[in-house]
């Protein structure tokens, strides 16, 4: 079974990790009463596509040879740059979580009683929980020898990602005005941000 591959272990404990983490934050956020949904059929397709690429292909990887055929062979110091990625993706996974508190949510969402989190990993980048899942699911292609179970989940969170991030801007826009395009102008997206903008030049950026 691939999953008693050095490698694969290594993988196995971040991914429990993973899970675990975004587990316990749902659960916190449970009763959370929502004022803004915007649930529709994009996020009906991605959400599951998502789910299965980054925790059932995985799984069947792991725990049967369905998808040996998808097999391929990668050297040691590409698996190393793989547990680098994802210690840090890990970090930032589990702070965006910490720092945005009761305001998360899986879906496009604001909750009743909703707060603009500018703290934190949120200080410089606006989007932590995403670059964190983009650096676990890049850490999932180099960690494990597998085109679907490792790249699955590139390509769907590439989608989601893709989609999502306008909409979600666009919703916290509505819902919070110019706090939020203020606030933009402030951070980036998926890097921090260095330069701080002059008030004439503030003009959202990637
Ligand atoms: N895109 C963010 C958050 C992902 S969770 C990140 O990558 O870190 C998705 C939910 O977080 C959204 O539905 C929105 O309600 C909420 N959210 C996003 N940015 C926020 C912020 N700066 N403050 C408070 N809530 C935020």
């Amino acid at each position: 079974m691939a999953i008693l591959q050095p490698w694969n272990i290594v993988f196995t404990i971040g991914f429990v990790v993973y899970v675990t983490t975004r587990g316990r934050f749902a659960a916190k956020t449970k009763g959370n009463e929502s004022m803004d949904r915007r649930v529709g059929l994009q996020e009906k397709i991605l959400l599951p596509f998502v789910i299965s690429t980054s925790l059932l292909f995985p799984m069947i990887y792991l725990l049967t040879p369905l998808f040996s055929f998808a097999n391929y062979e990668l050297p040691v110091w590409v698996h190393a740059c793989g547990v680098v990625l994802m210690v840090g993706g890990l970090w930032l996974f589990w702070r965006s979580h910490a720092d945005l508190g009761l305001n998360w949510s899986p879906t496009l969402e604001t909750r009743k009683g909703h707060e603009i989190v500018k703290h934190g990993v949120y200080r410089r980048i606006r989007h932590p929980m995403y670059s964190g899942i983009w650096l676990f699911s890049i850490a999932q292609g180099l960690l494990l020898n597998n085109w679907l179970a490792g790249w699955g989940v590139v390509l769907s969170f590439s989608f989601m990602y893709i989609l999502r991030t306008p909409q979600e801007e666009k919703m916290m826009t509505d819902q919070f005005g110019s706090a939020y395009t203020d606030y933009m102008s402030e951070t980036g997206r998926l890097f921090p941000r260095i330069r701080q903008s002059s008030p004439e030049q503030s003009k959202p950026t990637d």
